[in-house]
């Protein structure tokens, strides 16, 4: 699933796709097509996005709120020779002067109202991406929390924009065992996390991939898989662990593949 740092890519792509900009909005699957009919032709305003979720704002107030789940994406084309024939289940297609994209595959898209955004916003954590998050809000629920911390930072409503790769690779930087409690974990520990993923998450914004094992450690075996970068533990189970040799652990913590080295964190 896409973290955090993939949809401010896409807030950021999209403003500078269609801001300011009259767009055609369509839905050539259909699904969206009532939706997209009343859209057609406004002017995009902005993009913007907390965690996982975007919500992209036209002129006259109507906002479309999109998750991409799992399987969702967007594809950008370019439009010198006219938009290309679409392909697939493309939901949602916006075209403006400068380009275009099509939305296949989200969990949500759908046009919604300011109060079902502050609605979405008020189930979500603080998001380290963006500068008016507050992390004590996260904070507080993880200081009274019996949950494992690996399952708090994970958890959308401790704190948005974090998925399954930033979750092991931050605590292993941290050298902290991703089955401590939050109730055990340390102010100094949490400020730690915090201030690792708002220097962590602005690289993979900024360049459109992660970027998590320090210069000293980012060498000797290759990542996980073709054209992704190297993790410390995430989905290298059994491998030696990049700093002390130790295999890296792994295990479903609430319904999610959690990776840890046992030497490491403890
Ligand atoms: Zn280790």
């Amino acid at each position: 699933m896409p973290e955090g740092h993939t949809l401010h890519r896409l807030a950021l792509a999209h403003d500078a796709l269609f801001a300011g900009e009259g767009v055609r909005v369509s839905s050539p699957q259909g699904r969206f097509a009532p939706e997209a009919k009343r859209l057609d032709g406004r002017v995009f305003e902005r993009a913007d996005s907390w965690g996982k979720h975007l919500w992209h704002r036209y002129e006259g107030g109507a906002i479309v709120h999109v998750h991409l789940g799992l399987y969702g994406a967007f594809t950008d084309f370019e439009v010198s020779d006219g938009a290309p024939p679409p392909v697939g289940q493309v939901r949602m297609r916006i075209v403006g002067p400068r380009g275009g994209t099509d939305l296949r595959g989200p969990t949500a898209c759908e046009l919604v109202t300011e109060e079902e955004v502050d609605g979405v916003l008020a189930r979500l954590g603080p998001d380290p991406l963006r500068p008016d998050s507050d992390p004590d809000d996260a904070w507080r629920r993880i200081a009274r929390s019996r949950r494992p911390v690996g399952a708090l930072l994970m958890d959308q409503a401790v704190m948005a924009g974090v998925g399954n790769v930033y979750r092991a690779e931050v605590l292993f930087r941290a050298g902290i065992d991703p089955h401590r409690e939050g109730r055990d974990l340390a102010r100094t520990d949490f400020d730690g996390i915090w201030a690792d993923l708002v220097a962590l998450m602005p690289i993979g914004v900024e360049r459109g991939r992660m970027h998590v094992v320090r210069p000293e450690h980012d060498h000797g075996a290759p990542s996980y898989a073709e054209d992704r970068p190297r993790t410390y533990v995430y989905r290298r189970t059994g491998d030696p662990c990049r700093v002390c040799g130790t295999p890296v652990r792994s295990e479903v913590m609430e319904a999610r593949n959690l990776y840890w080295c046992p030497t490491c964190q403890s």
